[in-house]
């Protein structure tokens, strides 16, 4: 059987932190650091080899361009290695997995996204335990096929689907959750795979495609109690605007004052996508079930099901970015494309 190895891309974020000397800031710091703290990858018996983002960035700073560049670099080294670990900070690692499972077709090779809450040069540190076992997963193979062929992301002792992840604890080492979708592995002393949930492998394919457009022109209106007309009004004229998500209660409820519903039937038909996703971090959007849904339904406003944000971000940003016309992004947005909602099958 042969062993390709796993490639690491360090992008920055805490796990390669130190504090700055005169701000007393955390800044991200050489891969070096962590390589030193980490000796433990030497011994596995695969090669593991790394890739150094030049400018090393706190995961706030994300754009599109970094993932366009991560997708760029996985596609051309797709076939020297069995696996990929890309070391990213927390604070939008849920939006950078979410947005290159929607960029890569054809993957049949684990990219693993990992990081850890506490830099790697502290004491309590569990970026050991992450980066150790993400390497171990994105090199697992049985009969000669990578174990989990999808991008996820590893964290606190448990493998998730990255397009269903969500940070929900800054204090906490466990500091991911999905919800809505059962973890991929669980990590103990041994790895549990849960087989029935992690992607099928695609026919045999040794190549994968990567789609590169990204239209950010897309803006999230979350309702509150006593939100007000020209709050809505701002948004909606926001110049070029694509696409709304309105972040609604419970399962995809709104106010139904009447103000409202006009205002969202006006950007409807200026062109503008209304995308109705939960404030809940569990459940779905049921358009209809109550009747504070019922007219948001009637006037095309679009389910979000039970997506994450950050999934709904990045999917409109890649299907606004992908076609011209409004009709293949809706038919998009209504099907799971890479496994990111639940309520559908796919070809995934
Ligand atoms: N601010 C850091 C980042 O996202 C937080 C972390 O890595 O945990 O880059």
């Amino acid at each position: 059987m042969e062993n390709k190895g796993v490639l690491i891309i360090y992008t920055g974020g805490t796990i390669g932190m130190m504090n700055d000397p005169i701000t007393g800031s955390l800044c991200p710091f050489s891969f070096e650091e962590i390589a030193k703290e980490v000796p433990e990858i030497n011994e596995f018996d695969f090669p593991i080899e790394t890739l150094i983002f030049e400018n090393l960035i706190d995961s706030s700073n994300i754009k599109p361009t970094v993932w366009i560049k991560l997708c760029e670099i996985i596609k051309e080294k797709y076939n020297q290695y069995d696996g990929f670990v890309i070391l990213h900070g927390t604070d939008t690692m849920a939006y950078t997995a979410s947005a290159l499972s929607f960029m890569i077709d054809g993957l049949n090779k684990p990219i693993v996204l990992t990081g850890s809450q506490l830099p790697i040069g502290k004491i309590r540190t569990d970026g050991k335990e992450n980066l150790i076992t993400a390497i171990e997963i994105a090199g697992s193979k049985e009969n000669n096929q990578a174990i989990v062929p999808e991008v996820c992301l590893y964290f606190g002792e448990k493998l998730y689907r990255g397009n269903r992840t969500t940070k929900f604890t800054a204090e906490h080492f466990n500091a991911f959750s999905s919800h809505n979708y059962p973890y991929l592995a669980k990590v103990g002393i041994h790895i549990h795979y849960n087989k029935a949930a992690i992607k099928d492998i695609n026919v045999k394919n040794d190549k994968i495609s990567i789609c590169t457009n990204f239209n950010t022109n897309i803006a999230i209106l979350k309702i509150f109690p006593g939100i007000n007309e020209s709050q809505v009004d701002a948004i909606i004229g926001i110049k070029d605007l694509k696409a709304i998500i309105i972040e609604t209660y419970g399962a995809g409820n709104a106010p139904t004052e009447q103000w409202f519903i006009d205002k969202m039937k006006e950007a409807i038909s200026k062109g503008i996508i209304v995308y109705n996703v939960t404030q809940c971090q569990a459940g779905r959007v049921d358009m209809g079930r109550y009747e504070t849904s019922l007219e948001l339904l009637n006037i095309g406003v679009m389910s979000g099901f039970d997506t994450t944000i950050e999934a709904a971000v990045t999917k409109l940003m890649f299907l606004l970015g992908k076609y011209n016309k409004i009709e293949d992004i809706k038919k998009d947005l209504k099907v799971s494309l890479k496994g990111e909602i639940s309520h559908c099958n796919s070809n995934f």
